[in-house]
């Protein structure tokens, strides 16, 4: 593997490069920028976003235009705003010692005159959407004819967007012999017909196979009936208190239901679709950047460009009507190097649909249960215990101590203990208790086909941050257990914890092991799980409907005050983003990530 100096970058982009903290190259640019930079010669790369993509066509830009020359040299054309900024601000970091250099965003939305203004100043390299670009060309304040290299970004979603017409008329004012460079997370019949039109004998480069998903992202899907599908969403992000999310729906409608469904039920929710105004748009996406919103849920359309890397998990509320399109969904989480969940909410008439995904990403599906009460109760017990465990003490407090002290002085530690952790435990406890398992049966399945009677589920204090995800976990148990292929299922990893089952019958050995066991340097404990891990897609139906209390029941005192809470903000300018405000919560909590102590989710006022 090359290093950046290697691939025959120069002192500027090295400079560069070493203040944004890139230490290697990634597959995409091994393999572009030697490419690009020695010879004059068209380019197709298959490469999703997230694989550096932009630094693979940026580099080797940025040091073949003329920097002293006014004139506009190269030209990007990008499918959506957010990604023609995205690409903007990174070649303008990326070429922050290239002295003169003026990279210029062109995109619907904003004043066409500022942004002629800023070309006329001189813009080497205009980075641009189609529609306001050809728009800008046909007013003669944009001048093409002397470009040297145009790049296609993300050529398969503009023509899913319908700009065909507006890319063949952009580059018909371009010079014919100028180097173009697609670049396309899948190859549609479009675009190999694109890149056939527009390119001469291009170099062809994959990262990883065509279609084909990220390694770091693992792919999941729950089966539950189809009027169960919000419930299974809630409970989904209710066993991920950590969940960072984008939620996927296929209409605008559902989108802004689904998103003001969350918000009313407490969740940090917000809207992302092509019915919002861009500055409601933009206000979305900087609180999500912000993280004050955990679950964004977006169109296909709208969420095309989200440059948010550490997304922890994406949603498939809906399954995409193009296949392909999920490519392009789960790909917006496992960037820049992290790992990622792209799960799907799938109804029994959609199952056929998986096995579709399945040979197009090259992945296989894990089927799993949308998680039962008990389980989510004890992901959030675990998740609040680490997090109080892990908290720094704030000296603030100290003067409230001789008070607290005062009032629990007859109180013992382990009391103590047990009253602070009821009060949240009690919350979910008692929201779950009585709700009824939501998966179905799936009779094409056979691998999930055992009794939970005998399974055991353990929970076990290793996750993510140990670097764990349910495959590294699942081989290391069963290396450590010296157990069968088939011997260990039904592995969740959570952030610091994790549960995994096995059958009844091992329960000995699997509990006898980790009596004194430890993974480095710290000892590793395996306890069995009060939740019994449902098997073979919610076989069991403690509970049933009788006297469950419907999720969404909600006192109305509460609703109302809600409502006046927003009623205080201009309601059509964040219509995308009406995440719950409690302006009575400490600033910090608003954008603390814990489900269980940081929102008031299943309410209080619930418990009755
Ligand atoms: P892209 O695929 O161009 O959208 O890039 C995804 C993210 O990875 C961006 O935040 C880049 O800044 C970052 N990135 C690009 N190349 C590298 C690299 N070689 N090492 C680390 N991060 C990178």
């Amino acid at each position: 593997m090359s290093t950046f100096q290697e691939l025959g970058l120069n002192e500027d982009l090295l400079n560069a490069i070493t203040d944004m903290g890139f230490i290697t190259p990634s597959d995409v640019q091994q393999q572009a920028i030697p490419l690009l930079l020695n010879e004059e010669r068209d380019l197709v790369a298959l490469a999703q976003t997230g694989t550096g993509k932009t630094a693979a066509f940026g580099f080797p830009m940025l040091q073949k235009i003329d920097v002293d020359s006014r004139t506009t040299q190269g030209l990007i054309l990008s499918p959506t705003r957010e990604l023609c900024l995205q690409i903007t601000n990174e070649l303008k970091q990326y070429g922050k010692y290239c002295n003169g250099l003026n990279v210029v965003a062109i995109y619907g939305g904003a004043s066409i005159t500022d942004q002629a203004k800023q070309v006329k100043r001189g813009a080497q390299i205009v980075v641009a959407t189609p529609g306001r670009m050809k728009d800008m060309i046909s007013r003669k304040m944009v001048d093409i004819s002397k470009i040297q290299y145009s790049v296609l970004d993300e050529a398969d979603e503009m023509l899913n967007m319908g700009f065909y017409e507006d890319i063949t008329d952009i580059l018909s004012h371009t010079p014919d012999d100028k180097s173009t460079w697609l670049f396309s997370a899948t190859m549609p019949r479009e675009v190999a017909s694109i890149a056939k039109k527009f390119m001469y004998d291009p170099f062809e480069i994959t990262v990883g196979n065509k279609n084909e998903s990220t390694n770091n992202v693992s792919h999941e899907y729950y089966l539950v009936n189809a009027r169960d599908r919000y419930q299974a969403l809630k409970r989904l992000a209710d066993a991920n208190p950590d969940i960072f999310s984008v939620v996927f729906c296929r209409t605008k409608r559902d989108t802004q239901k689904v998103a003001e469904n969350l918000i009313e039920s407490g969740y940090s929710a917000g809207a992302l679709h092509g019915d919002l105004s861009q500055n409601q748009r933009d206000l979305v996406m900087k609180s999500f950047r912000n993280k004050q919103i955990q679950m964004l849920v977006a169109t296909d359309v709208a969420a095309r460009g989200i440059d948010v890397d550490d997304i922890t998990h994406v949603i498939n509320y809906q399954l995409p009507d193009e296949i392909e399109t999920y490519t392009h969904r789960s790909g917006r989480t496992g960037r820049a190097g992290k790992t990622g969940v792209s799960m799907v909410i799938v109804s029994k008439s959609e199952l056929r649909k998986i096995k579709s995904i399945e040979r197009i990403i090259k992945k296989q599906f894990e089927k799993k249960d949308i998680p039962s009460g008990t389980e989510i109760t004890e992901v959030q017990l675990m998740s609040l215990a680490n997090k109080i465990h892990n908290t720094e003490i704030g000296h603030e407090i100290d003067k409230y101590l001789d008070s607290i002290n005062e009032l629990f002085e007859d109180t013992s530690k382990e009391d103590l203990i047990k009253k602070f952790f009821s009060v949240e435990f009690n919350r979910f406890h008692n929201y779950y208790q009585k709700s009824k398992d939501l998966g179905v049966v799936d009779s094409r399945d056979t691998s999930e086909g055992r009794v939970s009677s005998n399974d055991t589920r353990y929970f076990i204090n290793v996750g993510r941050k140990d670097g764990f995800d349910w495959m590294k976990l699942k081989d290391f148990l069963k290396e450590k257990l010296e157990l069968g292929r088939d011997d260990v299922f039904k592995v969740d990893v959570k952030e610091s914890f994790s549960f995994f089952n096995t059958e009844k019958e091992m329960q000995e050995k699997v509990l006898a092991f980790f009596t004194d066991f430890k993974h480095e340097g710290r000892f590793v404990n395996v306890e069995v799980s009060e939740n019994k891990g449902r098997s073979g897609g919610g076989r069991r139906r403690d509970g049933g409907g009788r006297g469950k209390r419907r999720f969404d029941d909600k006192p109305r005192g509460e609703r109302r005050s809600r409502r006046s809470n927003d009623g205080d903000r201009n309601r059509d300018d964040n219509r995308g983003d009406r995440r719950r405000r409690s302006d009575d919560k400490p600033r910090g909590r608003r954008s603390e990530k814990s489900n269980f102590s940081g929102s008031d989710r299943p309410r209080r006022s619930r418990r009755k």
